[in-house]
């Protein structure tokens, strides 16, 4: 066996055949069958998938660019294929790409598809920019392995038709590009190609995306799982739930697309209208070896709307559990995981008609919803449609965030709620407030207008100043006796600026807030630490600590702020930040990407496609929390 002394450095994303014609100009051979027996000991064109793999690695001096799993993942389609096969095939599959398997049966060239369902295009596709681009940068060009797929019309970066013909002679390009030139020598760059902003395909594309990402995640029993979810949920099951509705579902399937559509993804619709051709790849028995990934990507675009939602928003699914094991979603708007399953816990209580009443809290933003069930049926929700609804602590927040001047606008986008909410919240306060007013007998007109109580409480201000001025002496009990009503208002309405304005009272004096400070402090921070220790499912902020607290402390800390700067500053030590949130949350994000989604290895990307408010984090942390993930995937 002879070695090889120089082998291609592989580019990014470089289709596998495209390494070995580079290799091919290299060495000089004539033709390409000389080179493949030189690689391979096969006398053959190089082929779309590779085979033998060991032959041509055992005789290249070692690199981690040029190992078999790197080759399959970085330079094949592969990983998009295996998620639609069954362990059985995936490893027979993988034996043939190293060793070359004996029987015809297992021959990894199959997945390039059929008549019914082609994955891999027969002729090698490239994009004229991408060529002018690569040649810029790396001085060659070469075959992408992501224009390679059948059913995939244009550039994933550059949006333009792909080409497999010389524009000047027609010629078919092969593999002549890699010099720049078709086989006539006509000059393949600088191209114009009509760009094709075409959403259908984009679709695809991010598709394609996301099977790359979670290739080694995705099983074949999930997608099978998944299909009889949502047919379920769409209605396509008949009762009993273990028959499809075979002609409802090819009627709205077909209606779903376009002609052109189905013709573009190579799939013609006489085939479809066949039940036997959707059953291949929806049944749960089925094991094919031929995928047909253009079916199967229409068929989850026709039920899902994308691969990302099919695979990580699993869909309720009729079961003996009242609604099922979840995770359920958020159905807040206003939330940032809106859509997202965030909801682990379901409490069940009896509705009295013999059903279930279940209620869903989010993690997140703590809006809850109420669903009905009903043994053996689907799940009913008509009368709570839509109906999102907020605790009595989230109520408190509002008017705690009122208080300090915040506008409804950032109220609801601090406390992810909408501004109609706090505008009820912010309208139920005003009117209770009145209400006291209204039984100390005071006269002040009933109005709940906030911009009218802020020029009252102008006036007032105003008038007690006006009078502390001209009498600076006065004790508050001197004031009070003059202007009872101002008084009586202002410390209801407007406490902070009262207490730091008016002369300090008598008892206040006598008061040790030093002593109080002191306790206080200690308090908050035993309990944030006992909180944060309790590992909740939601950040530990200011609010969720002082919700430990006595009425009175917390009364304390809203009005006399000024005079407890220990406690005030344990609480803004204390609280978590959204870093140390994320970082003490993971391990549950992670045990349930294991639990529910069978993933094994996880990956800050993983979290990311996951969790939302994951995805704007900074480079530092993004490394500090790979970190955390290699010490849990362990
Ligand atoms: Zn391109
Ligand atoms: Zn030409
Ligand atoms: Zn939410």
């Amino acid at each position: 066996m002879e070695n090889i002394m120089f082998f291609p450095t592989p580019l990014p994303n470089e289709d596998f055949r495209s390494i070995l014609y580079r290799y091919h100009m290299y060495s000089l051979n004539r033709e390409i069958t000389d080179t493949n027996i030189e690689l391979f000991g096969s006398k053959s064109k190089f082929t779309v998938f590779p085979r033998s793999l060991e032959i041509l690695l055992q005789k290249l001096p070692f690199c981690k660019e040029l190992q078999a799993q790197t080759i399959i993942e970085k330079h094949t389609l592969l990983p998009t294929f295996l998620p639609f096969l069954s362990e059985s095939r995936t490893n027979s599959i993988l034996k043939d790409i190293l060793h070359r398997a004996e029987l015809e049966e297992i021959c990894v060239g199959k997945l390039v598809g059929s008549k019914y369902g082609k994955s891999v295009s027969e002729e090698i596709k490239y994009c004229p920019q991408c060529i002018e681009e690569d040649w810029e940068i790396y001085g060659v060009s070469y075959i992408h392995r992501e224009h390679q797929y059948a059913f995939i019309h244009t550039c994933f970066k550059h949006s333009v038709d792909l080409i497999t013909q010389c524009d000047d002679c027609g010629t078919e390009l092969m593999y002549t590009p890699i010099l720049g030139r078709c086989k006539s020598g006509h000059n393949i760059m600088y191209r114009k190609s009509s760009n094709m902003n075409d959403q259908f395909e984009k679709e695809l594309h991010m598709d394609l995306k996301f099977l790359f990402i979670h290739s080694t995640e995705i099983k074949l029993w999930l997608f099978k799982q998944r299909f009889w979810e949502y047919l379920n949920v769409k209605g396509f099951l008949k009762i009993g739930g273990k028959q499809i509705r075979q002609q409802v579902f090819i009627k709205e399937f077909l209606n779903a697309f376009t002609h052109e559509q189905f013709l573009r993804m190579g799939i013609e619709i006489n085939y479809i209208k066949k039940w036997n051709s959707i059953e291949r790849i929806l049944g749960y028995k089925t094991d094919p070896l031929v995928v047909n990934v253009p079916l199967s990507l229409l068929l989850i675009k026709f039920l899902a709307g994308s691969l990302e939602r099919f695979i990580l928003k699993p869909v309720p699914f009729v079961s003996e559990i009242p609604f099922g094991n979840g995770p359920w979603v958020c159905k807040n708007k206003n939330c940032p995981e809106y859509m997202q399953s965030t909801i682990h816990k379901c409490a069940r209580t009896k509705n009295g008609l013999g059903g279930i009443k279940g209620q869903f809290i989010c993690e997140c933003c703590q809006a809850g919803y109420v669903m009905e069930w009903k043994k053996g049926s689907v799940i009913k929700r008509s009368r709570y449609r839509n109906n999102v609804f907020f605790s009595k602590a989230k109520e408190d927040q509002v008017v705690h965030l009122l208080g300090e001047g915040e506008t409804l606008g950032r109220i609801a986008t601090k406390l992810f709620c909408s501004v109609d909410f706090v505008r009820k919240v912010a309208k139920e306060h005003s009117m209770s407030m009145q209400f006291k007013l209204l039984i100390v007998g005071n006269e002040i007109a009933a109005t709940s207008e906030i911009s009218e109580e802020s020029q009252q409480k102008k006036q007032y201000r105003q008038t007690i100043v006006n009078f502390m001025q001209r009498n600076p002496e006065f004790s508050r009990n001197q004031i009070l006796t003059k202007y009872r009503k101002e008084y009586a208002w202002l410390r209801r309405n407007d406490a902070i600026w009262f207490e730091e304005n008016l002369p300090l009272s008598k008892s206040f004096v006598r008061f040790d807030w030093n002593e109080f400070d002191v306790t206080l402090e200690k308090k908050i921070r035993d309990s944030a630490k006992k909180l944060i220790e309790s590992n909740p499912n939601t950040r530990v902020g200011k609010y969720s600590i002082m919700a430990t607290l006595s009425k009175k402390e917390v009364g304390r800390l809203k009005t006399y702020i000024q005079h407890l700067p220990k406690s005030n500053n344990a609480l803004i030590e204390c609280s978590e930040t959204k870093e140390q949130y994320q970082l003490r949350h993971l391990p549950a994000l992670v045990w349930q990407l294991k639990t529910y989604y069978n993933y094994k290895q996880i990956t800050v990307e993983t979290i990311q496609a996951y969790r939302r408010s994951y995805r704007g984090i900074t480079d530092d942390f993004k490394i500090v929390i790979s970190e955390r993930l290699r010490e849990l995937n362990e």
